[in-house]
């Protein structure tokens, strides 16, 4: 490790320290006013003037609505991103809490306050140490997570360019404040979704022999369907194909014209996201030949599986055991998507698990009474800070 004029431990810590009444403040304050993806304006500006405050050299309207910081320190060295999500979402708060949301309709419901507050902690923390570090820092504060295309939207304007690796956050309730997770490899799941419109006849349902009928044709598909993971993709390949839409006819005693059919394929390795969606297509002509139906199958790739690779993770996990003590452990990967994967399928990156399970509650996201305990800013602030040290050393 890196020799630093002072024990990083305590001065990390003590920066944190001296920071987290401020990081409640913003927080609370971007909490009572959530914005949606690709609307978040107001957020933005309170990360500029914050970054502005602090000295540290901005851009705005970064994939639109994003934010972008660098951090230059003292020596050459290669650049790490650390990257936080700023959007809410369009769902009710009931948490009764002094600073719930003041938006009718929109919340903070997954945290994205709380990262891009801790984002803010790290860059006031780092921007102090910045003489010590090797290398760049760049801050990416980004829109749109939930409608999974803010990632995407901020590579096209240029964020990943230049930046030889990153580590994404997530707060996570299922595990106590204080605690850390991480998986090795695949950790986040591929989200790919398909429509699929079947053409039958119409006709009366007392003479389906006039007809073809696309509710039958519709109903195998969906069967045949369930045997692309249990048949056709390695067991030790985790999948999920789910058809969550099934929208056809109009009375009981008539044969539609037509069905439609719309679902979503998880996969967390390439080899199986790539057969899944040859045997979906596979299944879908062959159901012509089947029903004498004609189908039209819209497949399209979402954001790709989230990989950690261990040439980020490792000094990760060790910074924050050097940092915190023996806080982080190994979990097992999720089906979720998260479209830090987008910038992790350019670079080597890894995802941290941030323990924000308040004592004796049972808190889930995307819930409307969800609240993180707050005092994962601080901890996350110093995890990440440190980890930023350790790379950047
Ligand atoms: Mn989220």
């Amino acid at each position: 490790m890196q020799h630093l004029p002072n024990d990083p431990e305590i001065r990390v810590r003590d920066l944190v320290g001296a920071i987290e009444p401020h990081l409640i403040d913003v927080r609370r304050d971007i909490h009572a006013h959530p914005e949606l993806a690709f609307e978040e304006v107001r957020t933005a500006g309170v990360v500029a003037a914050e970054l502005t405050r602090m000295g540290i050299p901005h851009r705005t309207g970064i994939g639109r609505t994003g934010v972008v910081g660098v951090i230059q320190g003292g020596r050459p060295g290669p650049t790490l991103a650390i990257r936080a999500d700023m959007d809410a979402l369009p769902m009710p708060e009931e948490t009764g809490l002094p600073f719930a949301s003041t938006v009718p309709g929109k919340m903070h419901a997954c945290g994205h306050d709380i990262h891009t507050t801790t984002l803010l902690g790290v860059a006031e923390v780092l921007q102090q140490l910045a003489p010590q570090l090797a290398g760049k820092l760049v801050l990416i504060f980004q829109p749109a997570e939930e409608a999974l295309g803010g990632a995407k939207a901020m590579i096209a304007d240029g964020a990943a360019e230049g930046v030889d690796m990153a580590i994404g956050f997530h707060n996570a309730p299922d595990m106590p404040v204080g605690r850390f997770g991480f998986c090795r490899g695949p950790t986040l799941a591929a989200a790919d979704r398909f429509d699929l419109l079947i053409k039958g006849k119409g006709g009366h349902a007392a003479h389906p022999y006039a007809a073809i009928d696309p509710i039958v044709a519709g109903a195998a598909f969906v069967s045949q369907a369930q045997t692309v993971v249990s048949r056709e993709i390695k067991p030790l390949q985790p999948a999920v194909v789910t058809i969550g839409m099934f929208h056809g006819g109009t009375a009981p005693n008539i044969i539609p014209e037509s069905v439609e059919l719309k679902g979503t394929v998880r996969t967390l390795h390439t080899e199986a996201r790539d057969v899944a969606e040859a045997a979906l297509k596979r299944l879908a002509t062959g159901l012509e030949a089947m029903h004498r139906v004609t189908c039209t199958l819209d497949y399209r790739r979402g954001v790709p599986p989230l990989v950690n690779d261990d040439r980020v993770l490792d000094p990760v996990i060790a910074a924050v055991r050097a940092q915190l003590g023996e806080v982080i452990s190994e979990g097992v990967p999720s089906m979720g998507a998260e479209d830090f994967a987008e910038f992790a399928g350019l670079m080597p990156a890894m995802q941290l698990r941030i323990g924000a399970g308040a004592p004796g509650r049972d808190d889930r996201l995307h819930n409307t009474h969800y609240q993180p305990d707050e005092r994962c800013i601080g901890l996350g602030v110093q995890a990440l800070s440190r980890a930023a040290l350790e790379i950047l050393s």
